[in-house]
């Protein structure tokens, strides 16, 4: 694709977002990657085929129970987002909140980007490393705490402590009904960096009723064809060119 249609998109955008007062903005994994956090679906990403059974046992439910250690060895080695920096695009919005057109952030990352860049109203859909709490006492830690931590991370009573991250298994959390409700009553709702072929994201794009629906994605979606306006774009071209 050209320059020149590049920008007549994004100008597009522009004027739907200049246009709209009750935007929702989407985002997966993809959002991130500009932070230099990998994408868990991408080609080089966690998931490659070979391991992909086993990463996914190493992010259950089962493994938490039955293999804790093995399991937050490989979560503090894969999951470590303390030094990582909010990019363009968390900036962009916690600037489009500022000026009351952003109504909610949902998300499907757990690295916290979007509070770290000042964003308030963060739908958090597959949880946050950031808080942790005791399985017995429901005491908080900190992702400090769980990250500095060498072996199996336990409460001062003695218990197990878990993410607040949901994991295979698991049920959604709260957040994921809320969400729903919000992309529900938007007026404009931007998907950016999630191929949207797994659930719940999928699911949540369907409640959408406004007027826009704007994906912006390296590679096309199964939503491309409904969507209002498509951008195979790197997300920070993307972002970097709005007001
Ligand atoms: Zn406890």
């Amino acid at each position: 694709m050209n320059n020149e249609v590049i920008m007549n998109k994004i100008k597009k955008l522009q004027e739907m977002i200049n246009e709209s007062n009750e935007i929702v903005f989407f985002g997966g994994a993809g959002v991130s990657t500009d932070s230099g956090i990998k994408d868990f679906r991408s080609k080089d990403g966690l998931y490659n085929q070979k391991h992909k059974q086993n990463l996914m046992y190493m992010l259950s439910v089962d493994c938490f129970n039955k293999e804790p250690k093995n399991f937050f060895d490989f979560y503090r080695e894969n999951f470590n987002c303390l030094m990582v920096q909010p990019n363009i695009t968390h900036k962009y919005l916690k600037k489009l909140e500022d000026v009351g057109k952003l109504k909610a952030i949902v998300t499907q990352n757990i690295d916290g980007l979007h509070q770290k860049a000042g964003s308030t109203n963060v739908y958090e859909v597959h949880g946050t490393l950031y808080e942790n709490y005791c399985l017995e006492c429901h005491e908080f830690y900190s992702a400090e705490y769980i990250f500095n931590s060498v072996e199996v991370p336990k409460c001062k009573c003695g218990s197990i402590i878990k993410p607040k991250v949901t994991l295979y298994g698991e049920m959604l959390p709260e957040a994921y009904s809320q969400a729903q409700q919000i992309i529900y009553e938007a007026d404009m709702l931007i998907v950016a960096g999630t191929s949207l072929t797994v659930e719940p994201a999928s699911s949540l794009v369907r409640m959408f009723k406004g007027k826009y629906l704007v994906i912006i994605n390296n590679d096309a979606t199964f939503y491309d064809s409904k969507a209002t306006l498509v951008l195979n774009n790197n997300l920070k071209d993307v972002f970097s060119n709005l007001k």
